[in-house]
């Protein structure tokens, strides 16, 4: 085969892999690929946490180090699946937040997680409800998208494909953090379902994590993942795993992670009001997100992280704090509660 020929098969078949990438400035005014990332540790009403220094700091470190980890990667070249899955990953890794180890406990003192991944380009969807023994739910929830046709596995099945597929397991005792049995108690004595970010006796934990990310090829993924409620009732599934409510992404709109009261997420299919009112109203992703929070939520009831196929980055939310890392549009890196 000649030159020319070999020159023109790559060209055929890199487009198509690689996509349109965008370009944008950098902080030192360089041009750079477009690449944009969001990541939350979710939303809530109790701002005492913040009082104790070391807690903030504590939140921040933990945010922080997820961000850098994803966003080193996209400028790297790396896909906006493989950033969220970073991100969500060392969340999830923490004790502090309410996903993976660390995760809320039920009304049966066990844990049960949800989370979901989903890509713009292709729509692929992962998504897994009730996971028990899965060190990474959000691992789970990619190989499933991965290495099923099914979009959603549960509880015990779920598990089960995990060990198959030789993903990490852990016993309770890895999920169960002493914090975690003294908040269950304070629940049972309140005879309370508890937003895991929403009552003021319960000031010391916070949420679901979740993270959005634009990749230089033009690609955007979004992805959550959860402990749900303390002292859900078993077999409760909130929002994070339910495409179109807690989680979404098109590439013709946005990527969407939210956080909050799930049975509120779920009612009014947050995430796809906020695609289809881009899409066919021609909305921004600000006004769009800004309707969805302020207009159809309750207030009090939680927050969204969105990135658009242009490059916008919005975080929004009806409660008082929301845990959140992003790059804004001077490309600059803020992690903020
Ligand atoms: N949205 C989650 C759920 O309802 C909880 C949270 O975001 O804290 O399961």
């Amino acid at each position: 085969m000649n030159y020319y020929a070999k020159i023109l098969i790559l060209v055929v078949f890199l487009i198509p892999v690689t996509g349109t990438s965008q370009v944008t400035k950098n902080s030192s005014g360089k041009a750079m690929p477009l690449i944009k990332l969001a990541i939350h540790g979710g939303a809530g009403n109790k701002p005492e946490i913040l009082k104790n220094p070391k807690n903030r700091e504590a939140y921040k470190a933990v945010l922080k180090e997820a961000f850098d980890k994803a966003y080193h990667q996209l400028k790297a070249g790396g896909t906006s699946e493989e950033a969220v899955m970073t991100a969500i990953t060392i969340l999830e890794d923490s004790v502090l937040f309410n996903a993976g180890r660390g995760s809320v406990l039920n009304a049966e003192a066990d844990i049960s997680m949800d989370a979901a991944i989903m890509l713009g380009e292709t729509k692929d969807v992962g998504s897994v409800i009730g996971t028990k023994r899965t060190k990474n739910p959000i691992k789970l929830a990619q190989t499933i998208m991965n290495h099923l046709y099914h979009n959603t596995l549960t509880g015990k099945d779920a598990d089960e494909f995990a060990k198959l597929k030789k993903l990490t397991m852990k016993p309770l005792s890895y999920f169960k953090t002493q914090e975690r049995v003294d908040q269950l108690e304070r629940a049972k004595k309140q005879n309370q379902v508890l937003l895991d970010h929403s009552s003021p006796q319960d000031p010391d934990k916070f949420g679901t994590v979740g993270a959005v990310a634009l990749d230089q090829y033009g690609h955007i993924a979004a992805g959550t993942s959860t402990g749900g409620l303390a002292n859900k009732m078993m077999g409760r599934v909130g929002d994070s795993p339910i495409i179109g409510a807690g989680t979404f992404a098109d590439d013709k709109t946005c990527g969407i992670s939210a956080t909050g009261k799930g049975e509120e997420f779920i009612r009014h299919t947050i995430a796809a009001q906020i695609h289809y009112d881009m899409l066919y109203n021609q909305a921004s992703l600000k006004s769009a997100v800004k309707k969805a929070v302020h207009e159809t939520l309750e207030s009090n009831t939680g927050g969204i992280i969105a990135v658009s196929k242009t490059g916008d980055v919005v975080l929004d939310f009806n409660t008082k704090i929301m845990f959140r890392a992003y790059v804004d549009e001077k490309n600059q890196i803020q992690v903020e509660i």
